[in-house]
């Protein structure tokens, strides 16, 4: 099979691969759309991974193209999304069906390997079934929605809040139409400048430039990870009001005494959020998901901004990496 294997910090390579082995309980799925999330970006041009080589992509769906049971057959052929985190199911985590803050789970598209490939291993317990009129690149926009939706309920959002998010990121974006899915009075999302406005509005919810907007907000996501836009999530929520640190951080994170102080004075409180709940078929955010995709509650059309086929794949890594274009999700489609 065909797959982008990273090598080593920036050595991506287009390669022919040995299909993956399918242990007792697992399945190979037959990739059909793989999004590049902005964690992919680090993770091949600088950071690197766990260990070398390694196909990334974690976001994906596709079609069950076989299993290792013959007890599982029913499922080949199925068109399936996928929850990256495979849990160890011995931590306390764990234990209380936490998995989202599991002290010792792998990953597919970090830890192991994952869906930018033609196809990818996972276990059955991790595979989502689609209901019918779901799309693949709809069906592998799942986990970030999940994401999004996540850090809204470790903010405890009620309806009828007032919210602001912080960034222009695709989960901020996402998170915001959650957010008026969930009833609140008001939602607006705040860039750095106009660049994001088109894209914004075109999700359906109002864009405001952070530095000009008043204060005020029952509920404040910061989905950038920088200390500025900390300082600016603790400057705009109002006294008593919820604030969700989402944004992965970019380098030191410093708190100003300024800020410091309106975190006692307001008597804010203060989640973070991280990952998203999944437990096969039990209530959880990816069942959430799946039903407001299924019921159209929540669509991606607007977050999807970009293209690209398999053979392609690097020209949308190019283009996240130096900032060409105004982006939110870019996908890529695999087996086609
Ligand atoms: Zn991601
Ligand atoms: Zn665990």
């Amino acid at each position: 099979m065909k797959a982008y294997n990273l090598h080593a910090v920036g050595d991506l390579r287009y390669e022919d691969l040995d299909m993956p082995c399918c242990p007792s309980g697992w399945a190979l799925v037959e990739v059909r759309a793989a999004g590049i999330c902005s964690s992919d970006i680090p993770r091949i041009f600088t950071k690197g991974t766990y260990h070398f080589p390694t196909v990334p992509g974690h976001e994906f769906s596709g079609v069950v193209h076989s299993v290792a049971d013959s007890l599982s057959d029913s499922l080949v052929g199925s068109p399936v999304g996928v929850f990256p985190l495979i849990p160890c199911r011995k931590c306390a985590s764990c234990k209380e069906h936490r998995y989202e803050t599991c002290s010792n789970y792998d990953y597919i598209g970090s830890r192991r390997d994952g869906a930018f490939a033609e196809y990818v291993a996972v276990p059955i317990w991790n595979l989502v079934r689609l209901p019918h009129g779901i799309s693949f690149e709809t069906a592998a926009m799942m986990e970030p929605l999940a994401v999004a939706l996540h850090s809204l309920k470790q903010g405890k959002l009620e309806s009828g809040m007032n919210v602001a998010i912080v960034g222009t990121g695709m989960i901020g974006i996402a998170a915001g139409q959650w957010a008026k899915k969930l009833g609140a009075s008001n939602v607006i999302v705040l860039g750095r400048s106009d660049a994001k406005r088109e894209m914004v509005e075109r999700c359906g919810l109002k864009y405001g430039v952070g530095t000009e907007t008043d204060g005020g907000y029952d509920f404040v996501l910061e989905a950038v990870g920088t200390p500025e836009s900390v300082d600016l999530t603790l400057e705009l929520v109002r006294s008593g009001g919820h604030v969700v640190l989402m944004g992965n951080p970019s380098g030191e994170m410093t708190l100003s005494q300024a800020s410091y102080w309106k975190i006692l004075r307001k008597q804010l409180v203060v989640s973070g959020t991280w990952n998203s709940s999944y437990d096969g078929e039990e209530p959880s955010d990816w069942m959430e998901v799946r039903t407001a995709l299924s019921d159209k509650s929540i669509t991606t059309e607007g977050l999807i901004t970009h293209r690209y086929d398999q053979a392609e794949f690097t020209k949308g890594l190019k283009m996240m990496r130096e900032h060409k274009e105004p982006f939110c999700k870019v996908m890529t489609l695999w087996n086609q």
